[in-house]
């Protein structure tokens, strides 16, 4: 799909009109409550009814993802629908399409779900884009175990379906390692990619209209820990403007290329030798776009707001230096007991600069979302301070 081909540009849906999100996460909470700043009513279709959105949404359709009742009705409600999560069905994307504007479309999700359809879509982009993914193979059986190449290896054996936050993910140096990893995850259709020389991570925030008009956010540079997203500071501290202009290009072709209409985030690794690499999309705001709810002149969830309603896409312009801090459930204990106690907000807000994100969750387990900070300040030598104050407060190493 391109964004040559034709298509009918219908009229912007105003406020009060109602906007769907598939999904009752922190994503579709934040969502909520910036289309509802814009004077918005939101419906949250979720299948578990205490859910971070579903406290804030004026209506939350409490049905499956897939339960034809439940969309029909989210449908028959809304001007617009959205997801918040990229494992959203996209079976039920396309029923929802057949009665009201959705955006991101069920093509860009499904490219965007499953890694061989998505490192196919960067291999046949790449002639656009200027970009590759890492070197991969399919594996689904012994025959591909053993037809592994040596220079594949050592590698990352990740299942095709379903990963997020390193989950899914096995690191292998040998055959017989992928061989065990592949049937500890019950032989299900993995993807072996090799294993790259980072020298650091980033990732590009874009949103692309209806009318084919696009803008990117400037570059984020993201630390991981434990395979989930530790920081995201920005502008990175090692980022070059040549990478950054070319993670910008690449990006841009990349959702031009999908025809994708809403916000998408691609992540990128920078290598040693300095070459750019695409590693994933998601078809949805990002944890890594987060700052740019207190940094931005635009937040990325009023983009995808923005987006879905079809009017003019928002100023990405960064008016300030930022740092965002996951807040895990981990901060939330003080020892190897599962005795919990509410983390010294009024420290932490204390310093300047902070901005909290809590996401209404009440059950606080390690690895858990449950919330984030932003500092913004003058420099970011600044707000790199603050974050590592907020750090000592938290008690989580810098
Ligand atoms: P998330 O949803 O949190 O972004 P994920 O579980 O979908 O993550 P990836 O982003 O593919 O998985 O990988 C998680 C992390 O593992 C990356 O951010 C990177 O640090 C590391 N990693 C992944 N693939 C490679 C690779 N080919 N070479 C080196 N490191 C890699
Ligand atoms: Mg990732």
């Amino acid at each position: 799909m391109s964004d040559t081909k034709f298509s009918p540009i219908l009229p912007a849906a105003n406020p009060p009109a109602w906007l769907g999100v598939m999904g009752g996460g922190q994503l579709g909470r934040m969502f909520a409550q910036a289309a509802q700043a814009m004077g918005y009513q939101v419906a949250v279709l979720e299948p578990s009814d205490a859910c971070p959105a579903g406290q804030v949404a004026q209506r939350l359709v409490n049905a499956g993802y897939s339960d034809a009742a439940g969309l029909d009705a989210l449908a028959a409600q809304c001007a617009a629908v959205t997801t918040e999560f990229e494992n959203v069905p996209a079976d039920s994307l396309s029923r929802l399409a057949q009665s009201v504007f959705v955006a991101p479309d069920a093509h860009g999700v499904s490219v965007a779900q499953d890694r061989i359809a998505e490192k196919r879509f960067f291999v046949g982009c790449a002639p656009k884009s200027g970009v590759l993914p890492a070197p991969h193979k399919v594996i689904a059986s012994q025959a591909d175990i053993d037809a592994i190449e040596d220079d594949l290896l050592p590698g990352i054996l990740k299942t095709v379906r379903m990963g997020y936050d390193g989950k899914g993910q096995v690191r292998v140096k040998s055959r017989a390692d992928v061989q065990a990893a592949f049937e500890s995850m019950d032989k299900v259709t993995c993807l072996l990619e090799k294993m790259l020389p980072l020298a650091y991570e980033v990732s590009v925030l874009t949103a692309r209209g209806h009318d084919g008009e696009s803008v990117v956010y400037p570059i984020a540079e993201n630390v991981h820990r434990d395979g989930i997203l530790f920081t995201t500071t920005v502008p990175g501290p090692n980022v070059s403007d040549e990478s950054a202009l070319k993670a910008q290009q690449a990006a841009q072709a990349i959702v031009a290329e999908l025809g994708y209409v809403g916000v998408l985030c691609i992540e990128f690794f920078v290598l040693t030798d300095g070459s750019l690499v695409v590693n994933e999309m998601a078809p949805r705001p990002h944890n890594s776009g987060h700052y740019t709810m207190d940094a931005c002149v635009t937040s990325q969830f009023a983009q995808q707001v923005r987006a879905m309603a079809r009017l003019p896409l928002g100023d990405v312009r960064q008016h300030s230096p930022a740092v965002m801090l996951n807040i895990l459930g981990d901060v939330w204990f003080t020892d190897d007991t599962d005795a919990t106690r509410e983390p010294a907000w009024h420290e932490i807000l204390a310093l300047p600069g902070a901005n909290l994100h809590l996401y209404g969750k009440d059950d606080p387990r390690r690895a858990r979302k449950m919330g984030h900070l932003t500092f913004v300040a003058p420099t970011l030598a600044q707000a790199q301070q603050q974050l590592n104050a907020a750090c000592a407060i938290l008690g989580i190493a810098p």
